[in-house]
């Protein structure tokens, strides 16, 4: 069969791989999507935005739970679970449509199946055979289910989302971001839930002080926390599924185990082997600062590259891509320095920069922290405990800001304003400058003083202000 020949081909229609075959049809290239699942990828239809769905589901909850505080009987709420999926899933529908008729509209051509190299200029889907000087691999990643006894009776983050009921006891192992996030919904929605992290703290890549807070906060809003803890076998009894771990077994049997421990990149039967191309040790593939894997032609993007795994960071490398491939633009590249990320826990987390211990290990002494901790307003009537943590990371004599922290209500729309100064150079000096709001969370950020500076030589690597 003769081949169809494009000016590129992109495998993977999610986060990266529509943001590189839209930037490059608009600049006027004949552009192969290859999509074996459906259309807008692990975001659309499995990530952030059912999750984010789920997560306003559940504040509501949370506010319905909180209003006696302001005189506002409101009796017993029930979740509909099957309401709030059906209406969440035509939403995702509605994404979906849009989509494909996007697609469409831009002249790409959508190649449903399973896309495999043949050679650095060469992909086969099914029958069909592609070619393009030009090949960018976007498969993204897959969610890890360890190989543990009884493995099996767990199931995983795209698995929750097929869920037609709300299971009533579920424990969750995986203390990173798709952990608390899942727990702090699914709590709020009335499920019992015990989550279990092999790492001594919640959400470990981040700022210590993230962790700490956010383990206060989801221990008082009743999930059973156990860190340090392996999780080394899963079966079946009378009173539910048993998580065996390292220590004996978690209490109380459960209807659903979630494995949240992490993803590996989708590269099975892609055929990079066959063409060469160089894969780091846990499966991602090696790319250079422009998106070049080991073989000419052959570009990777999104979280098949082990580059921050987040939708916008895949956008952004796609358009980057496309620009320079195609749009004269020879120095666009992705810039990964500073890529501010929200957690949308109970409460919400977003940070950007540095934390402290690598500003330290960077930047030695001439770090300097300012950090607050308080009950912001909204909670002061109640008695539901939830704090909010704020950090500010400089460096330097002029100390500029390195590096934001925050975990508390509303963290999760403040720090995008603040990551844009961050990268334009703002100072310690340009934060205080700027007239506070008055009253808010955010304010906080632009008023820390002498008071709230942290002793470099302090022994803990964070510590409470007074
Ligand atoms: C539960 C969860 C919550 C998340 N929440 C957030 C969030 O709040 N904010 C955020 O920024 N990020 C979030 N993410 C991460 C975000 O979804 C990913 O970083 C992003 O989708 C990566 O985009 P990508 O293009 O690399 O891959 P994907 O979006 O995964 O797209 C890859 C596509 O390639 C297809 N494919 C795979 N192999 C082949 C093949 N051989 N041939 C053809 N097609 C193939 C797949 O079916 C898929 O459609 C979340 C992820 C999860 C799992």
């Amino acid at each position: 069969m003769n081949a169809k020949t494009f000016d590129l081909i992109v495998i993977g229609a999610g986060s990266g791989g529509l943001a590189v075959a839209e930037t490059a049809a608009k600049l006027g290239r004949d552009v192969a999507l290859v999509a074996e699942g459906p259309v807008g990828g692990t975001c659309v239809n499995n990530g952030c935005v059912p999750k984010k769905i789920m997560w306003y589901a559940s504040n509501t909850m949370q506010a319905i739970d909180e209003a006696g505080a302001f005189g506002i009987h409101t009796g017993h709420a029930e979740p509909d679970w099957l309401r709030l999926v059906s209406a969440r899933e035509a939403y995702i529908d509605g994404i979906r449509d849009y989509w494909n008729s996007y697609v469409k509209n831009m002249g790409i051509t959508l190649v449903r199946g399973r896309g495999r190299l043949v050679d650095a200029q060469t992909v086969k889907v099914g029958e069909q055979t592609l070619t393009a000087p030009n090949i960018v691999l976007s498969t993204g990643s897959e969610p890890i289910v360890p190989p543990v006894p009884g493995a099996e009776l767990g199931i995983t983050s795209d698995d929750f989302f097929r869920l037609d009921e709300r299971p009533q006891r579920v424990a969750i192992v995986g203390g990173g971001y798709i952990g608390v996030e899942l727990a702090g919904v699914l709590n709020a929605l009335g499920s019992h839930v015990s989550l279990v992290a092999l790492e001594d703290r919640l959400l470990e890549r981040f700022d210590p002080m993230i962790g700490e807070i956010l383990h206060e906060s989801m221990r008082n809003q009743g999930i059973d926390i156990h860190l340090s803890t392996i999780v080394e076998r899963l079966s079946n009894s009378a009173e539910g599924i048993v998580v065996g771990t390292g220590d004996g077994i978690l209490p109380g049997g459960f209807d659903r185990v979630i494995w949240a421990v992490g993803r590996r990149p989708r590269t099975e039967d892609l055929g990079l082997d066959s063409v060469g191309i160089q894969t780091n040790r846990n499966g991602t593939i090696v790319v250079d600062a422009w998106q070049n894997t080991s073989v000419p032609g052959i570009h990777a993007i999104g979280d098949i590259t082990g580059q921050p795994a987040l939708t916008p960071v895949a956008i952004a490398a796609g358009r980057k891509l496309a620009q320079r491939l195609f749009g004269k633009q020879p120095l666009a590249r992705l810039d990964t320095t500073a890529v501010p990320s929200v957690v949308f826990s109970h409460p919400p987390v977003a940070s950007a920069g540095l934390s402290e211990p690598e500003a330290r290990d960077i930047h030695g002494e001439a770090v300097t922290i300012y950090q607050t901790r308080f009950t912001p307003m909204r909670h002061a009537l109640g008695n539901h405990s939830q704090e909010t943590g704020m950090k500010l990371v400089c460096a330097g004599d002029d100390e500029r800001v390195v590096g934001i922290h925050i975990i508390g209500d509303g963290a999760d729309e403040m720090l995008q304003g603040f990551a844009v100064a961050m990268n334009m150079g703002a100072t310690k000096a340009d934060f205080d400058n700027t007239i506070a709001i008055h009253p808010t969370s955010a304010e906080e950020l632009v008023t820390m003083n002498d008071s709230h500076r942290v002793d470099i030589n302090s022994e803990r690597v964070w510590r409470k202000t007074a």
